[in-house]
């Protein structure tokens, strides 16, 4: 939904620049930070929807940010979505494994990245909501 906030995670100037922009223009409202431990201080202080996380970090990395957001009741329930350039088999299901919420490969494909987050979002508030009658 627009104007929802979004928190991207990523040390690469140019990847946190273009999926910025893109989530920019289609309306979310963007924090972003260049460290782990940044990224952690941020979602705790702002709560944003979701995590954009790439994984490979300097100082703590993107799965002990992961963890440490995963263990604090406060952020537990944000979805975190690993950015990551691994693209071998087996990969996705680590990262799912590692408590990943789900993942996206770089390079980024800007058509891509818009409906997938708008999925993630979609996904995150359907897990909010009151249980469903069947
Ligand atoms: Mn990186």
């Amino acid at each position: 939904m627009p104007g929802e906030r979004i928190l991207i995670v990523e040390d690469n100037a140019k990847n946190l620049k273009l999926i910025r922009d893109v989530l920019q223009y289609h309306g979310y409202t963007i924090l972003e930070a260049t460290t782990g431990e940044e990224g952690v201080a941020l979602a705790l202080a702002q709560r944003p929807a979701l995590v954009l996380m790439d994984v490979q970090l300097p100082g703590m990395d993107g799965r002990t940010a992961l963890q440490t957001l995963k263990a604090n009741p406060h952020t537990r329930h944000i979805p975190v979505v690993a950015l990551t350039a691994f693209a071998m088999k087996g990969d996705r299901e680590r990262l799912l494994a590692d408590g990943f919420d789900g993942y996206m490969s770089k390079p980024i494909a800007i058509k891509e990245v818009a409906q997938s987050v708008a999925q993630y979002l979609q996904g995150a508030s359907m897990d909010e909501s009151s249980p469903q009658p069947h």
